[in-house]
């Protein structure tokens, strides 16, 4: 499921292979995707310029290049969402939802479920509306901040991680490699954590979001807890327990029981 990393690496996609290049035409094969009649979308993005994207949380910005930066492209990718580049000329991947097409190949919004993930944004305004309750950038957020904007409320510390509008970019497998790395179990308060914690928990949170961010995903390395929580029998990599697995905030949770005790 995209989070942080994965958004960081389809920013990558679009960087290293759209970015002044011209949309030769934009196919829009799913109608229910762009939130706007194909129609209009189509026009606005045809024969426009792409310039350099950004990421904020878990959206991807894609302005276009005139002196306004708009319009422009915002892009979320849901639970499965990716953006696709193909070389050449290939055929239509059966979840390919759009398709922009360039001199050289094509970027694909390619998504298995159908959910309304690109937005048309024609002045700043519009932009506004739709980051504008999110919390910083987990990226780029300040342990002093982070402390404050999750000790607002007490409230049990992985569906405050995951919380978009308290800091932005955080999903299931980056809070649970990120707690675990911490050594602070899911389900502790956030108003129990005390100042050491909390410089663990940033620190361990800048970590991980690096190194995922480098291969554009959370990886299932063998020294990772993301490396083991969906297997049989999953035990700690530091420590050989078996890990806790339950529900926590409707998402499905895993943690050491030794290395995090609640
Ligand atoms: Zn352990």
């Amino acid at each position: 499921m995209p989070e942080l990393p994965d958004v960081e690496g389809f920013r990558r996609v679009v960087a290293d292979h759209v970015v002044g290049s011209k949309v030769a035409s934009v196919r829009v094969l799913d109608a229910g995707v762009v939130h706007t009649s194909p129609e209009e979308f189509t026009r606005a993005l045809q024969g426009r310029v792409i310039s350099e994207p950004s990421r904020y949380g878990k959206w991807l910005r894609v302005p276009t290049r005139n002196r306004s930066g708009y319009p422009q492209l915002l892009a979320h990718f849901g639970m499965t969402g990716a953006f696709v580049w193909t070389p050449g000329e290939q055929a239509d991947h059966r979840h390919d939802r759009v398709v922009f097409e360039f001199r050289d190949g094509a970027l694909r919004y390619r998504d298995m479920r159908k959910l309304t993930g690109l937005r048309l944004a024609t002045e700043r305004s519009e932009v506004e509306e739709l980051l504008g309750d999110l919390g910083p950038d987990a990226a780029g957020v300040s342990r002093r901040d982070l402390r404050a904007r999750l000790t607002r409320t007490a409230r049990r510390i992985k569906p405050a991680l995951m919380d978009q509008t308290v800091v932005a970019g955080l999903g299931n497998l980056c809070v649970d490699e990120i707690l675990w790395r911490s050594r602070l179990a899911p389900t502790l308060s956030t108003t129990d954590l005390e100042a050491a914690h909390w410089a663990r928990l940033h620190a361990r949170l800048g970590s991980v979001l690096r190194s995922s961010s480098r291969v554009g995903h959370v990886p299932d390395r063998p020294s990772w807890l993301t490396g083991h929580r969906d297997e049989h029998d999953a035990r700690c990599p530091r420590c050989s327990t078996p890990l806790s697995r339950s529900k926590i905030a409707g998402r499905s949770t895993v943690w050491c029981p030794r290395c995090q005790p609640s």
